[in-house]
């Protein structure tokens, strides 16, 4: 596993946040978070260095996940942090896009925590 332990979850449902916030604390984990896409630039901009991974959901208010996914993968500064998406089953369009951006992954919800876990877990591992 990388040195860096801090994973920004970026969703605008409060449910998912909560979950997902659970279960990455579960696994020792530091975990920051926020509802939008503007406020996760802000984090990133701030604690780069400290982030190795970012969830990120792609429907959500205002800028969305595929503008923040897009802003994180065309500055230099930011190429150690894997961002993975999350996308709804079936949106099979989602996962096309995403991957054109440069995502590194994609959770489909619903997921459970534990899922997630090891999801992030096995990502990070590599
Ligand atoms: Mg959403």
């Amino acid at each position: 596993m990388s040195a860096k332990n801090t994973i920004l979850i970026v969703d605008d449902e409060p449910d998912i946040v909560n979950l997902t916030e659970k279960f990455l604390k579960l696994g020792d984990f530091e975990t920051l978070t926020c509802a939008n896409g503007r406020d996760a630039l802000e984090i990133i901009e701030e604690k780069y260095d400290e982030i190795a991974l970012v969830l990120l959901d792609i429907m959500m208010p205002g800028t969305s996940g595929y503008s923040v996914l897009q802003r994180i993968k065309e500055n230099d500064k930011y190429k150690d942090i894997l961002v993975i998406l999350f996308t709804v089953k079936s949106f099979n369009e989602d996962i096309q896009k995403g991957k054109k951006l440069g995502a590194d992954g994609y959770l489909t919800k619903p997921f459970s925590g534990k899922e997630l876990l090891k999801y992030v877990q096995d990502k990070l591992a590599n």
